[in-house]
């Protein structure tokens, strides 16, 4: 165990400690986590093509989903751990959109559109989760917006057949071949 020898007397010093920490997990610089108006996101600190991967993740399987895992196959929801005092890898907080600029591909969050530092990175919840915990009203003004996020399973054939290119092996199972 190499807990470091920090002292927490200084918010700077504890503040700067975890970003470091939060950015030495998410490859050297490539994200950062942001918070606004008690949300949080994550935003590119770099440029990123598609095909790019942006960051991986690592966490503890679980067999339900709950708010904060992410599904990679039937029975399997990630869990992010809680990597430092305080501090949980980006992952955790990427937020959806129904015209994502990323998708999940194995373990990697990968870029589908081109990035620029400062853009928000985002995933479509519906490509990976089959039924979701916590459904949310989605209000990201995409004209493929499907309102309610709850989970592919509760989309209709149309906006399922849309996701297809998108969309994890576990659920691409579930649509007809094309
Ligand atoms: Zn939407």
């Amino acid at each position: 165990m190499s807990e470091p020898a920090l002292h927490w007397n200084h918010p700077l010093r504890a503040d700067n400690y975890l970003l470091n920490s939060l950015l030495e997990e998410t490859s050297a610089h490539s994200v950062s986590i942001v918070a606004h108006h008690g949300q949080h996101g994550v935003i590119a600190r770099q440029t990123f093509a598609p095909g790019d991967v942006i960051l991986h993740m690592e966490g503890e399987r679980r067999v339900a989903p709950d708010r904060h895992t992410l599904q990679l196959d039937d029975n399997f929801h990630l869990a992010s751990a809680e990597s430092q005092p305080g501090g949980y890898p980006a992952w955790r907080y990427i937020n959806h959109a129904c015209e994502p600029n990323s998708a999940v591909r194995g373990r990697d969050f990968v870029a589908i559109l081109p990035i620029h530092p400062g853009d928000p990175i985002t995933f479509n919840y519906n490509t990976t989760e089959y039924h979701m915990a916590s459904p949310f009203t989605c209000t990201c003004a995409s004209p493929f917006c499907v309102g309610v996020v709850s989970g592919f399973r509760y989309l209709d054939p149309i906006e399922q057949e849309r996701l297809r290119p998108l969309l994890a092996p576990h659920l691409l199972r579930r649509l007809r071949p094309a």
